[in-house]
């Protein structure tokens, strides 16, 4: 027990106990919501790596669909290209001029279609270039992600068990400080307590209540300072004046 703490059969002034309960209570509060909050940020850290790690594969997908896609515009620009040359070819062996004419629009068209073609192809292969890079790059995310992933996991086990054994620590203070609490004002702390935890409470300073900012009597102010038992008349908490035993 350190020194100066006060056993059970102490008096002790209502404010002084009120005060170290409520050091007690916002530091079971801390750790509860440190506790709390470890397995959300683990979430999120594996969250991390999935989202990585679908990114990447819908890059991949996409490289591998748009190369696909390319061959087959070059397939298609190759079949073009032989069937211009044959539209080429049977100009120059055709004398009927209807046909001419008909082999000049057909010509016409499938030129049209090269030219087309061939803008595909190369907008194909700008893409491909734009995107082949990224999937190393992703892929490096992807091992960021897991090294973040591991190191935050070893770091939230010693967190885990550093804030657990904190709570009980507190917890034990909290149990022996109850006690002090005179009877009468027992009740309503208890109560007050059960509805809103740490918020029970508030220091003082200024004459002016810390938590809802409104201001004190002299009045009040003098017993909070003979460490007496005063309740906050704008937020209901019970006030004790600052210190740091
Ligand atoms: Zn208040």
């Amino acid at each position: 027990m350190p020194q100066g703490w006060f056993s059970m059969s102490d008096q002790v002034a209502p404010g002084i106990v009120f005060r170290r309960i409520h050091r007690e209570l916002n530091a079971i509060h801390f750790c509860i919501e440190g506790l709390e909050r470890l397995p959300r940020q683990l979430k999120a850290q594996q969250n991390r790596v999935v989202t990585a790690e679908k990114t990447r594969t819908d890059t991949a997908d996409f490289l591998k669909k748009t190369k696909v896609d390319q061959h087959q515009t070059e397939v298609s620009l190759r079949q073009l290209i032989a069937l211009m040359e044959k539209y080429l070819r049977q100009l120059d062996e055709s004398s009927d001029p209807k046909v001419f004419t008909a082999l000049t629009h057909e010509l016409a068209t499938t030129k049209k279609k090269i030219g087309e073609t061939e803008d595909k192809v190369l907008e194909l292969m700008t893409i491909i270039d734009e995107t082949a890079p990224k999937v190393p790059e992703l892929e490096k995310g992807i091992q960021k992600a897991k090294t973040d992933l591991g190191d935050f996991e070893k770091e939230a086990g010693t967190k885990k068990s550093d804030l657990e054994s904190l709570l009980v620590d507190h917890k034990n203070r909290l149990a022996e400080l109850e006690p002090l609490i005179p009877s009468e004002f027992a009740q309503g702390y208890f109560r007050t307590k059960k509805a809103t935890f740490q918020d029970c409470l508030s220091s003082v300073a200024d004459k002016t209540c810390n938590a809802c900012q409104v201001t004190i009597t002299s009045q009040m102010q003098n017993e909070i300072d003979d460490n007496r038992y005063v309740t906050c008349k704008s937020c209901g908490r019970i006030l004790y004046q600052p210190g740091t035993d």
